[in-house]
């Protein structure tokens, strides 16, 4: 086979920063050991995360000299409008200033003490909105999604038997809403299947429970069904998308994934008096219902990158270089979740750093000596992010501890990914000197962000 090349010439471009491993020692230690705490100019490669990090097309930018920047009305909303009707097949449109926006405003409304929302996978930003209105989240992962290691084709399915035997515990009157994260971020970017979309709007229907769509990355999972799943190998993109839709109540949207945007995102629903409390919300929160946060000329980048992320050599490529890197780590026998994700590489740091105990966060020691070694910015997705404490202040750690090295759209190029590779096989055969954290600062919500930590040793 030939070599699958980025679809796309390179027009513009931003130098990297190189830097010694003895500066990384001192950057490292200034940032308390944690990667969000690190300057992006002292980043060689950055794989914190693929929101909001994607190159804009030649296209997007033309469409952003055309932005309407009225507050009302403005052209640059319909277009938005249309481009999400059309994609989705959902009538109502509104746009926020992110995911997380859309989120805080759904679960505002529906949320609060008591109230329960099943889900595959919740990210981190649903699930802290979730618990922020006094509801709870529950995950309902399948099980070869607990297992990082063994191959399945959607490791992002929802567990049905189990999904269903939560909705009889809690009572269908408790649970406000199911959310479907496509693909699963949390869970390793794994795709959910149309059979399981089916599945689950079937659970949903018959006990009168709403399905929403946390659509981050809905193309790329498209294009997996489209890989994967029997009987879908001669549909359209867009028309996989849109039965991935005709399934779903309502989506939340994060336009910093798969519309290739800077900024953005939006609710969308057929539900006209949930979103008339939306708006009600928004106005306050966000802004007037036409512009919901943004700018008109991020509405047309959004309406553009919608169109451009369905081209199948684009989702082609994409899917490819998440699995050429993980293929090169699976042939060093580096531990790593297989098959590849949509979006992000994930090491599997509990196999990876086997003498450090999961209190002393292996994943976030190991996020530490990506950078220290290679100057590579990634992130932990485990008792970090997930954990919690019990009464006496143990930990209790995540299901997973991963290394998410999340590959922003459009942006490296293959000698980039080799690079990636080189650096993460030489800390894998380096990987005994590797040392636990402990923290020393944290916030009681999504502590990750901004928590400090320090070496056991010191
Ligand atoms: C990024 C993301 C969000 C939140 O979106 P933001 O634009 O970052 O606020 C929600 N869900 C998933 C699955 C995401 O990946």
């Amino acid at each position: 086979m030939q070599t699958i090349i980025e679809p796309f010439r390179i027009k513009s471009v931003e130098p990297i920063h190189f830097n010694t491993p003895e500066q990384r020692d001192q950057i490292l230690k200034k940032a308390d050991y944690n990667p969000f705490l690190i300057k992006a100019k002292d980043v060689i490669i950055d794989l914190l995360t693929d929101s909001g990090t994607s190159a804009m097309s030649s296209n997007q930018w033309a469409a952003m000299m055309q932005g309407d920047e009225s507050y009302a009305g403005s052209e640059s909303f319909f277009r938005f409008e249309s481009t999400i009707q059309k994609i989705t097949g959902l009538p109502i449109v509104i746009p926020t200033h992110q995911g997380r926006a859309a989120e805080k405003i759904l679960f505002s409304i529906l949320g609060g003490k008591g109230k329960y929302f099943i889900s595959n996978t919740l990210f981190d930003t649903t699930r802290a909105n979730i618990e922020f209105s006094g509801a709870e989240g529950i995950d309902l992962i399948c099980d070869e999604g607990k297992h990082p290691s063994i191959p399945a084709p959607f490791k992002g399915n929802m567990n049905l038997v189990s999904m269903e035997q939560c909705i009889l515990d809690k009572g269908p009157k408790q649970i406000p809403l199911c959310i479907l994260t496509i693909t699963n971020n949390s869970g390793g970017g794994q795709p959910v299947s149309m059979e399981n979309i089916r599945g689950v709007k079937q659970i949903c229907r018959k006990y009168g429970i709403p399905l929403f769509i946390d659509a981050c990355r809905f193309a790329e999972n498209a294009y997996f069904i489209k890989l994967r799943e029997q009987g879908y190998q001669q549909r359209s993109i867009p028309n996989i998308v849109h039965e991935i839709f005709g399934y779903a109540d309502g989506c939340t949207m994060s336009a910093k994934k798969d519309a290739f945007a800077n900024i953005g995102g939006f609710l969308a629903m057929h539900d006209e008096s949930l979103a008339q409390q939306c708006r009600n919300l928004l106005i306050m929160t966000e802004g007037f219902p036409t512009y919901g946060g943004l700018a008109g000329r991020d509405l047309e980048a959004i309406a553009t990158g919608l169109e451009e992320v369905m081209e199948e050599h684009y989702l082609q490529y994409r899917i490819r270089s998440t699995e050429y890197l993980t293929n090169k780590l699976i042939d060093a026998g580096v531990p790593v979740m297989q098959p590849a994700g949509g979006h992000a590489v994930y090491l599997d740091a509990k196999a990876f750093l086997p003498q450090i105990p999961i209190n002393q966060y292996p994943g976030q020691a190991l996020v530490g000596a990506l950078y220290l070694h290679g100057g590579i910015r990634s992130v932990e997705i485990g008792s970090l992010m997930f954990g919690k404490y019990d009464h006496d202040h143990q930990l209790i750690p995540a299901a997973l501890e991963l290394v998410r090295l999340a590959i922003p759209r459009r942006v490296y190029t293959q000698s980039h990914i080799d690079y990636v590779a080189e650096v993460i096989i030489e800390v894998f055969q380096h990987r005994d000197k590797i040392k636990g954290l402990k923290i020393v600062e944290e916030a009681p919500t999504l502590r990750h962000f901004t928590a400090k930590l320090k070496p056991v040793s010191l």
